[in-house]
């Protein structure tokens, strides 16, 4: 497995690779959710990159990106085994050399949902994405149905911007329980763990969003929201600091 960390690196890692380039952008602390994506782009493309990268400008709140975990040293190893070609590992300095003065900014989507309650999120993903893709120069890229939101305004981003990559959109992965994989399950204490699948009870069993609400917040969930959009059931909330989202089809 190749690793990259300077534009210059990767640049002749890219010209290594034969083919169509499938490629998987990821925060890191990797789990099943994120190796479905990675052997989805195995099976359908002739070589695959993941990047790790805890992009800074999408967190709305400094703790939370001080919290994100690092698991780099196991999150190598795993991609080592399921044998993907290469890594690409950058920093801010290298992704924001302008130190994100400019930024892609959607003006409807982005301020529904989780928009409404992370400001300047989706700018963050969006502006991201864009400076991956135009290094990577991938000719598929995977993203996962669990951050639907996020899913859908890249897949407009794509089409607007007349940019030449294909977005594959990939089912949720969940734990036997319904709790949908996450990298911020780690931080769930056992209490909050054995609550958390009720998350996905509700948004499943619900009659509507406020009846799913009430069932949250009797339970101990604080609810940043339940709302339907695009033929689906969206949910935010926390658990303690934890925030949790998760999306089912109506
Ligand atoms: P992240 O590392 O959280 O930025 O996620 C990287 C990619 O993995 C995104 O496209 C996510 O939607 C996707 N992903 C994360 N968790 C899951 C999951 N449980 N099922 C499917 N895809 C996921």
């Amino acid at each position: 497995m190749k690793t990259a960390q300077s534009l210059q690196q990767w640049q002749s890692v890219r010209d290594s690779l034969p083919g169509t380039l499938g490629f998987i952008p990821t925060m890191g602390a990797l789990h099943e959710g994120h190796f479905s994506l990675i052997e989805r782009a195995q099976k359908e493309c002739d070589s695959t990159v993941v990047s790790i990268f805890v992009n800074p400008t999408q967190f709305d709140e400094k703790s939370d990106l001080k919290n994100y975990p690092n698991k780099l040293n196991e999150d190598l190893q795993r991609l080592e085994q399921l044998k993907v070609d290469a890594v690409f590992l950058p920093n801010y300095k290298i992704i924001y050399p302008l130190d994100y003065r400019y930024q892609v900014q959607e003006k409807e989507v982005s301020s529904i949902l989780c928009g409404r309650y992370r400001k300047g999120h989706f700018s963050g993903v969006l502006t991201v994405v864009l400076k991956l893709f135009n290094i990577v120069r991938p000719g598929r890229a995977y993203f996962g149905e669990k951050d639907y939101q996020q899913l859908r305004l890249i897949q407009d981003m794509v089409s607007d911007l007349f940019l030449s990559v294909e977005i594959v959109a990939c089912p949720i992965i969940r734990e036997r329980d319904g709790l949908a994989m996450s990298s911020r399950n780690l931080h769930l204490s056992t209490e909050e763990r054995s609550l958390a699948p009720l998350f996905y009870k509700s948004l499943v069993e619900a009659n509507g969003p406020d009846e799913a609400v009430r069932r949250l917040e009797e339970s101990g969930f604080k609810v940043d929201y339940v709302e339907e959009y695009f033929g689906r059931r969206f949910g935010a909330v926390f658990l303690g600091d934890v925030r949790l989202i998760d999306n089912v089809a109506l």
